[in-house]
């Protein structure tokens, strides 16, 4: 699957906001955010007028940017949300967060989503005891997500897990750092994700 690969910090300032994306470094005041508040490129510091049209848009590139998704991925997470029952932007927040990639940086295993990925890609993670190497995977209620037994030792995990001290391990899931390893309570409600969005513009935007 195709990503981004520019830098994470313009992403950030073109939403005017902290998406969290370089994991240590968002808590510091090396962050981007902290020292160049202002879009990148020439017209960055100019005044855009906000219209309507533009907050949609905004919202669903700042939501796909936290994911780490681009626009074919995040499309079809969408028209999977609308085809299900209830609220179309709760649907799809819940998508997005029942990615693997996302439980394994909510578990505190990974500093970012990005790392989550790649760990993920590199079959340091099983779920239900076997690997699972696909960061789109979407976990159910009662999946066990646990580092693989070689992958204990790596540095990586290791100072991701003194990281997420920061990190508020959400209601819907449960981790033992101990052993390494968390669980899937049940699917999130739209309260139990803290995420900054505002999904129904986005809702709006793909409805037009
Ligand atoms: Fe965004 Fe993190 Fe870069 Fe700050 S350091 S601009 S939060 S990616």
């Amino acid at each position: 699957m195709a990503r981004y690969t520019g830098p994470s910090c313009r992403l950030c300032r073109r939403e005017g906001c902290k998406l969290f994306l370089k994991g240590d470094r968002c808590y510091t005041d090396k962050c981007a955010i902290e020292r160049r508040d202002y879009a990148p490129g020439e017209a960055g510091r100019k005044r855009i007028k906000e219209s309507e049209y533009r907050m949609q848009l905004r919202e669903k590139q700042k939501t796909k940017r936290i994911y780490g998704l681009l626009e074919k991925q995040f499309h079809h997470y969408y028209e999977m949300a609308n085809r299900q029952q209830g609220v179309t932007g709760e649907n799809l927040l819940r998508i997005l967060e029942s990615r693997l990639d996302n439980v394994v940086y909510r578990l505190g295993f990974a500093k970012s989503r990005a790392e989550a990925r790649q760990q993920v890609r590199h079959g340091h993670i099983h779920v239900n005891g076997r690997r699972v190497d696909i960061p789109s995977f979407r976990v159910r209620p009662g999946d066990l997500i646990a580092v693989a037994p070689k992958a204990r030792d790596m540095l990586v995990i290791k100072s991701a897990l003194i990281s997420s001290e920061r990190i508020q391990v959400p209601a819907w899931l449960e981790v033992d750092i101990e052993k390494l390893q968390g669980s899937v309570l049940s699917l999130p409600q739209r309260d139990q994700i803290d995420a900054d969005i505002r999904e129904q513009l986005i809702v709006e935007l793909y409805s037009k």
